[in-house]
């Protein structure tokens, strides 16, 4: 059996969280496959060091000094060799770094050096073989991630390999030249080397103990969610839950491997198993909420709309000539809801009104801004009667005016507009009927 283990940039932001990044590899033996993230913040006023590299290249592509600031990044990286008491020193590969930098290598090049870097101390630490994620990890010339090549080149490599580290976040176009992922992309660097081993599970270790039920800024220490299905997964991070990046889903869910959240800081904890399909019940009927304000609701009203063919395409024809996505998009009889990003909107709002009235010609238009949804997810929901009524007779007793209802026909999840005032609160006590009265 084989694991593949990601940290994020807070688990090896100092020396001393790499200490306990090599206790939890060798506690392990399965722990063969590292993938690390550049040295994250040490403390809340600190910088990351991919956001030094960037801060440092834009210096590079204005011309101006930029070897100061890279020998503060190499500070950051030297304090963590001293501090395990390595052997091992950074002089050369910063020599090439700048000379490289002075060519103009380009800005991917910079930030993945922070990943590049902490891969050769994590390997050296650990006495695992390091291979550069450049030679490994492919992009095709459009930019986009080519899974084949990758796969079968990286599975190849990793056959021979007993444990290795393959630093996160970049790989490399057809001509050799690095490319990054987007922000965050360790974690999907973590899932390719994790379906490319066959891993019997992805670890991905941050500095929280996994998924919570609600924002922690908005719900003081919400319970953890103990194991949460792809699909909740997607609805939740897509209205504003964040812990892993959302490609990292892909490589490994395809290849059935469950995701594992852990903590660094807690090793201990459980944390949240991200998996297919399971037949373990929610522990609250609702696996977890997020939501999101800034939304517009479009109110389209037009007499015997139901019997009229094709009127909701005309509709949404119009949004698309605007290039404006909707989120969602309920209605009655004679009416249709149109759910909209404000801040995309706001701009075309005119000009999507007039688009509306040319393909639609309905009777009236109705604008309401300032509104949040919010998703209530759950798997638990298709089998427990009631829950959209537990959700409203909470929101009714909280004062809370519920502006729209949808509910997916998965019965996965339900979302819910409110006022933007009114987001906190609807979360609250959304929680407190579904979680604390359970607990
Ligand atoms: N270091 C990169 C970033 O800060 C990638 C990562 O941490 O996953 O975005």
């Amino acid at each position: 059996m084989k694991k593949v283990v990601k940290f994020g940039g807070s688990s090896l932001a100092s020396a001393e969280q790499f200490a306990k990044v090599g206790k939890i590899i060798r506690a392990d033996e399965q722990r063969r496959y590292v993938v690390p993230s550049a040295p994250g913040k040490r403390n809340s006023k600190d910088t990351k060091v991919t956001d030094m590299l960037y801060a440092c290249y834009a210096l590079v592509e204005e011309e101006k000094e930029f070897r100061v600031p890279l020998m503060k990044i190499k500070e950051r990286y030297d304090s963590i060799i001293n501090g395990l008491n390595l052997k091992l020193s950074l002089d050369e590969e910063f020599k090439k770094i700048a000379e490289n930098f002075k060519q103009k290598a380009g800005v991917d090049y910079a930030a993945s050096r922070g990943e590049y870097l902490n891969g050769i101390i994590m390997a050296n630490y650990l006495g695992y073989e390091f291979i550069d994620a450049a030679e490994v990890i492919f992009f095709d010339e459009d930019g986009n991630f080519d899974a084949n090549k990758t796969d079968e080149v990286l599975s190849k490599r990793l056959e021979k390999t007993k444990s290795a580290v393959v630093p996160g976040f970049y790989g490399a176009l057809p001509d050799g030249t690095v490319k990054t992922f987007s922000r965050g992309g360790s974690d999907i660097t973590g899932s390719i080397v994790a379906k490319a081993v066959h891993a019997s599970v992805y670890e991905n270790w941050t500095d929280v103990s996994g998924f919570l039920v609600a924002d922690p800024r908005i719900i003081e220490n919400p319970q953890t969610i103990k194991t949460i299905t792809y699909r909740e997964l997607r609805e939740l991070s897509y209205m504003g839950a964040s812990v892993l990046h959302e490609d990292a889903v892909f490589p490994v869910r395809k290849a059935g491997i469950p995701i594992n959240i852990r903590n660094t800081n807690a090793p201990e904890d459980e944390g949240t198993w991200i998996v297919e399909s399971t037949c373990q019940a929610s522990a609250f009927t609702i696996t977890g909420i997020a939501g999101k304000k800034g939304f517009v609701s479009v109110n389209i009203d037009k007499d015997m709309m139901n019997s009229e063919v094709g009127f909701g395409r005309k509709v949404l024809q119009a949004f698309e000539e605007n290039d404006i996505s909707f989120e969602h998009m309920p209605s009655g009889i004679d009416t249709m809801t149109v759910f909209v990003h404000q801040a995309e909107f706001e701009g075309k709002e005119q000009q999507v009104i007039s688009s509306i009235h040319r393909l639609a010609k309905p009777d009236t238009i109705d604008l309401e801004g300032n509104l949040a949804l919010i998703a209530v997810v759950g798997r638990g929901m298709k089998s427990t009667r009631g829950t959209a009524g537990r959700i409203f007779s909470a929101l009714a007793h909280a004062n809370i005016n519920v502006k729209m209802i949808d509910q997916g026909s998965s019965e996965l999840n339900i979302i819910i507009g409110v006022s933007n005032n009114d987001f906190e609160n609807a979360i609250k006590a959304i929680y407190d009927i579904f979680v604390l009265t359970q607990i």
